[in-house]
């Protein structure tokens, strides 16, 4: 099977060429793929094609997407997240988060994960296998076409890690960002940290995409290593203080600040202590701090924190001039964490 998407206008003109059509043959693919965003995403459906060259693109195996629509868990808040399985009947998540200007899709990069953090759904069923770039831009069409709109940012934060897979991210992000039109800067590629691939995935990015502008978030979810050891497994490979070094080179290298995300996991991580540490950690370094609220799952131990924990630490990062923000729960009444949804699916 061959999936269309993700291709380029050139690609598609070159497709049109090899089977004896004209270029402008490559380029109507093109518009019914991403500029038409067409609910039908067969090729027999590509009604602007003539009949015989869309029979022989589906002979050939072609399709736009190869992803099909398993479930949807449409939240009180408009939270949408859908469970969509692969053609290996393997199953995956993606959810659209709307605001009244926005609609951030967050995408999984694989399915299931060898992290094995452990507050994580994801985690507990180990990797089955990464995805490829059709499969990661699929789940930006199903979101839109459910939702009704089109999607504003995009975030990799849902199922795998993305550097795990970083050819097919960045094949992703390209097409993201020069057929979807979504900018770089509203891209956002989170990861807990895999030695050597901070600094690889800039590199590659200038090689692959000619510019390296959208937003690295870390999970770095602890304030020592000691600490994030024990909630991130794979920590052990790679010390807090080598994360921050190669951050801050990835800072130089692109000139985009880093982002840093931190699960608020109560009598952990959540203390008055470990936001001090924080902050010596963090010092002089010009990043953005994310605390989010735990969106609790059944398997495990950790507990959301308090309210008012949540709000000391923040004022204490801003006292000490870190840039801080809270990033609320969203859908939380829908098995709203990472791999829930996947996982309530397989225990049917
Ligand atoms: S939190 Fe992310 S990296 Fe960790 S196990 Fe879950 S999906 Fe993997």
């Amino acid at each position: 099977m061959k999936s269309l998407l993700g291709s380029s206008i050139k690609d598609l003109e070159t497709v049109a060429l090899n089977y004896g059509e004209a270029p402008f043959r490559g380029r109507q693919i093109y518009n019914w793929i991403y500029n038409f965003r067409n609910k039908n995403k067969n090729i027999d459906q590509i009604d602007v094609l003539p009949l015989d060259f869309r029979k022989k693109l589906s002979d050939d195996g072609f399709k736009i997407s190869e992803l099909s629509l398993k479930e949807k868990n449409l939240a009180n808040d408009g939270t949408l997240k859908l469970l969509l399985s692969t053609s290996d009947n393997e199953s995956i998540e993606c959810v659209g988060i709307p605001t009244e200007k926005r609609l951030t899709v967050c995408l999984s990069s694989q399915i299931g994960c060898p992290m094995d953090c452990r507050f994580c759904a994801t985690g507990k069923e180990g990797l089955k296998r990464s995805l490829k770039a059709s499969e990661i831009l699929d789940q930006i069409l199903f979101i839109e076409n459910e939702m009704n709109r089109k999607v504003t940012n995009v975030v990799f934060m849902g199922m795998g890690e993305p550097l795990l897979n970083i050819d097919d991210l960045l094949l992703s992000i390209r097409s993201i960002n020069e057929d979807f039109q979504i900018s770089q800067r509203k891209i956002t590629v989170s990861t807990v940290a895999i030695p050597k691939m901070i600094n690889k995935l800039s590199e590659k990015s200038f090689q692959i995409l000619g510019k390296c502008q959208f937003t690295l978030a870390i999970s770095l979810h602890a304030s020592n290593q000691k600490i994030r050891e024990t909630i991130i497994p794979s920590a052990k490979n790679y010390e807090i203080k080598n994360i921050i070094e190669d951050c801050k080179k990835y800072v130089r290298d692109t000139g985009r600040r880093v982002s840093f995300e931190y699960l608020m996991l109560s009598g952990v991580n959540d203390k008055l202590e470990h936001a001090n540490e924080l902050c010596n950690l963090l010092k002089g370094f010009q990043c953005h701090v994310n605390l989010i609220q735990y969106n609790q799952i059944d398997e495990v131990e950790f507990k959301r924190a308090s309210l008012k924990n949540l709000q000391i630490f923040q004022s204490t990062l801003s006292n000490q001039s870190i840039a801080v923000s809270l990033r609320k729960s969203r859908g939380l009444d829908k098995n709203a964490a990472c791999g829930q949804l996947r996982q309530n699916a397989r225990g049917k």
